[in-house]
């Protein structure tokens, strides 16, 4: 299937200590765009102090921060059961580190779109790639005793969890493609008219400030969405948008 796309569709996943983030925290993430062929991915151990201190083991701040700038640049993100967990961890620990959370975008959950279009024994990320996806090279699971390692910052066992990390995200994007015709609501990918909107607004939503930036912008099902970030309470808004579906 030839993919042309002028959106930008961001398939990832994370790995966490725990399901609650205010408990838990952020071990890896990996994600890819669909318009690339590599995987970017991240992991607690980037951390240049990471081992010195058993409080430097638990500090997910920068790895954070990293998928919250490149969910920023997402037109829509494919995450198997994110609108429940990937991405309410992600704005969870972002709000606990006191930095902005990424500005809202598509979700394309491929475990709840399975749930409510398909009819699958089990909609379980390896039951939907067994069946749908051409070659399943997907491992079952982590063995819980890696998980417990890789907490304890195992090297080896972060190193295999990030293989599972990187499997999970190409196995939902191959699913995401497969599920394609049977998702409502995605974003318009088509080429778009290039005029910019005559009519903006620069005031903040949430908190009536002026003092915001212009952010970036992202497509809709029939729109190309304009935002802005507000500097006082750290909100995101659509400035404006203008239709770039024929
Ligand atoms: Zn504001």
């Amino acid at each position: 299937m030839e993919l042309l796309s002028n959106g930008r569709i961001l398939t990832f996943d994370i790995e966490t200590t725990d399901f609650k983030a205010n408990f838990g925290y952020m071990l890896m993430w990996a994600a890819k765009f669909l318009d690339e062929d590599w995987v970017w991915y991240a992991t607690i151990a980037d951390n240049e102090d990471y081992g010195t201190t058993p409080l430097s083991m638990m500090d997910d701040k920068l790895i954070v921060t990293k998928l919250r700038d490149i969910v920023d640049e997402a037109d829509a993100v494919v995450a198997h059961y994110g609108s429940r967990f990937d991405l309410p961890f992600l704005n969870t620990r972002c709000l606990l580190h006191g930095i902005a959370p990424p500005s809202p975008v598509t979700v394309i959950d491929t475990w709840r779109i399975a749930r409510s279009q398909l009819a699958m024994t089990s909609n379980r990320l390896g039951t939907l790639t067994e069946s749908l996806n051409e070659k399943d090279n997907r491992k079952s699971s982590l063995p819980k005793e890696d998980w417990k390692l890789a907490i304890h910052g195992d090297e080896g066992a972060l190193a295999r969890m990030l293989d599972y990390n990187i499997d999970d995200v190409t196995s939902t994007e191959e699913l995401y493609i497969k599920l394609l015709p049977v998702i409502k609501n995605h974003p318009y990918v088509g080429p778009a008219p290039s005029n910019r909107p005559a009519t903006e607004t620069h005031t903040c939503p949430a908190c009536g400030s002026e003092h915001t930036h212009a952010h970036d912008s992202r497509r809709t099902k029939n729109f190309s969405v304009f935002r802005r970030r507000c500097m006082n309470c750290g909100t995101a808004f659509e400035s404006a948008r203008r239709k770039i579906k024929p």
